[in-house]
């Protein structure tokens, strides 16, 4: 963790109500810890915070997320770096060029739109617009052409309107995903949403949510089907309990691998030719160790 807490207030999130406003953890430690871990041989770290995008705000020592990025990217070492949860109305140009320019940067960003609708999106207090989402991607993607990109998203809002959730439909066409976390709008108690006019039939918003899904699942079977006969870097990270193959790994962007080989590979980077793909992961083999 390299932060707690959330200054944002989206209208139906309880986070900065229960986990209290922004405080960011010193620089020195944060680092002092990667250092630690990567002497350990970890390969593999990822930076947390509800909004890492507000990064030192709060410190008043002229640091933020981009400069941290930097920092950690300097340490010595074969890791990767990843981070998570981006906000859109705090992302941008300075973080994309630093995840351009950062080696051990992943080339994947999580970025959450939570609806294509603006309207719906100023409801729920997200501080952007659908073509603000929309051109951020563009930015991302004329930096880093390859960037694995996923995203959350909220069906049923109350008051979002059929035409509304088209909206949403056609932002996930737009930008098409490699993943997508979707959810059925659920209210929590004490936050402003709970108290919204919510005509839209659960019938309705569960078909909806149907929909969505589909969708998703096949840009995601697309987005895989692509990686077929490639070679790319693998993490190996575990035992696979598929039946079917003895180890996991990820890519650098992330996506789940299955393969085959011994334990002894639990841990280690390596080639890996991707042979085969579903709505959900890749198969492949490692061809060089
Ligand atoms: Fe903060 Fe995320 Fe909750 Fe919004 S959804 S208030 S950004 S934690």
């Amino acid at each position: 963790s390299i932060m707690y807490g959330c200054n944002n207030f989206c209208t139906y999130c309880i986070v900065p109500y229960t986990r209290g406003r922004e405080r960011s953890r010193e620089p020195e430690i944060i680092l002092n810890e990667i250092r630690q871990l990567v002497a350990e041989g970890y390969k593999d770290i990822t930076l947390l915070g509800q909004n890492v995008n507000s990064y030192g705000k709060d410190l008043d020592r002229g640091v933020d997320f981009a400069w941290l990025l930097e920092q950690v990217n300097a340490i010595p070492g074969d890791f990767l770096i990843r981070f998570m949860t981006s906000h859109p109305k705090d992302a941008g140009e300075r973080l994309f060029d630093t995840m351009a320019a950062c080696e051990k940067v992943a080339p994947v960003l999580h970025l959450p739109f939570q609806s294509g609708s603006s309207r719906v999106l100023k409801a729920m207090n997200r501080g952007y617009t659908r073509e603000h989402y929309l051109d951020l991607v563009a930015q991302l993607r004329a930096r880093i052409p390859d960037i694995v990109l996923t995203s959350d998203v909220i069906v049923g809002f109350p008051g979002e309107t059929q035409e509304e959730f088209e909206e949403t439909l056609s932002l996930i066409e737009a930008v098409r995903f490699d993943a997508l976390f979707t959810f059925i709008f659920s209210p929590r108690r004490g936050t402003p949403a709970e108290k919204l006019d919510d005509p839209m039939p659960k019938e309705q918003k569960n078909a909806n949510f149907q929909r969505l899904l589909q969708r998703q699942n096949q840009i995601s079977g697309e987005k895989h089907q692509a990686y077929v006969g490639k070679t790319l870097r693998v993490l190996v990270d575990g035992r696979n309990d598929d039946g079917k193959h003895t180890l996991t790994a990820r890519t650098d962007g992330g996506r789940l691998v299955h393969l085959d080989g011994g334990e002894e590979l639990i841990g280690g980077f390596y080639s890996c030719r991707i042979t085969g793909s579903s709505n959900w992961a890749l198969f492949g083999e490692i061809v060089e160790a």
